[in-house]
């Protein structure tokens, strides 16, 4: 199927979903998960009006972000960063979902060029707790949003989580409302979040359930990945 078609086919289920859960379609945001396919690709997408792309290779990302910079498009990093990256991604990303400590934090805020608007942030929990996992734990997310909120280049948008596979929609609809709940204690806790980064093309129907701001999808529009993740 063509990318056109993947498109309206997630449109719809977001639409679907949304109905269902009771919420304004305009309430969830379609980011398109581009890693491993090549900048014509994102290119089609763009054509059908998707703005909004996601990246999990910082250097693959990089060079597709120059490549289609004409189009005007929005990039999110989401995949490890690591300390030694932190000043590429700040100097050509728009959004990254995946802080999980301070120190990364902290080079992003430093190294954004004072000519672009802050960086958005979400802080990645690891909201399942596997073992090995990235994302900090759910008891420190608290903590590390005080910490990196008074960052100046950086703007705190709220949390992102890629929980485990689940088996049904039940399994999953729990699991994200934990990180809804988490959710609405920072914002309890004084802290001004609007994006809630949940939902995949497996349990986006779930995370929409859930109160999810911005699903991340991938595979359902651009195909599978042939075993890369
Ligand atoms: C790959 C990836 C996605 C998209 O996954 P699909 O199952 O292809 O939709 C979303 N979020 C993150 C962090 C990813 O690495």
């Amino acid at each position: 199927m063509t990318i056109e078609t993947n498109l309206q086919i997630v449109r719809a289920r977001i639409q679907e979903a949304c109905a269902s859960a009771g919420r304004n379609t305009d309430a969830v945001q379609l980011l398109a998960v581009s890693k491993t396919f090549p900048p014509e690709a994102v290119a089609q997408a763009a054509a059908c009006g998707q703005r909004d792309f996601g990246e999990n290779y910082i250097q693959e990302g990089v060079e597709k972000i120059a490549t289609l910079e004409s189009l005007g498009l929005v990039w999110h990093c989401i995949g490890p960063v690591q300390s030694n990256k932190t000043r590429l991604v700040a100097a050509h990303f728009d959004w990254v979902h995946s802080v999980d400590r301070l120190k990364i934090a902290q080079r992003l805020s430093e190294q954004r060029p004072a000519t672009l608007a802050p960086l958005n942030v979400c802080i990645q929990v690891n909201i399942d707790g596997g073992a090995g996992k990235a994302g900090v734990a759910p008891t420190e997310a608290l903590a590390l949003a005080h910490d990196i909120v008074v960052l100046p280049h950086l703007r705190l948008r709220g949390l992102m989580t890629i929980p485990e596979p689940a088996a049904d929609f039940a399994t999953a609809l729990l699991v994200h409302r934990q990180a809804k709940a988490l959710f609405d204690r920072l914002c309890a806790d004084g802290l001004a979040l609007d994006t809630l980064s949940m939902g995949m093309s497996a349990d986006l129907e779930a995370a929409v359930h859930a109160s999810s701001t911005m699903v991340r999808v991938g595979s359902a529009i651009f195909g599978g990945r042939g075993g890369a993740v």
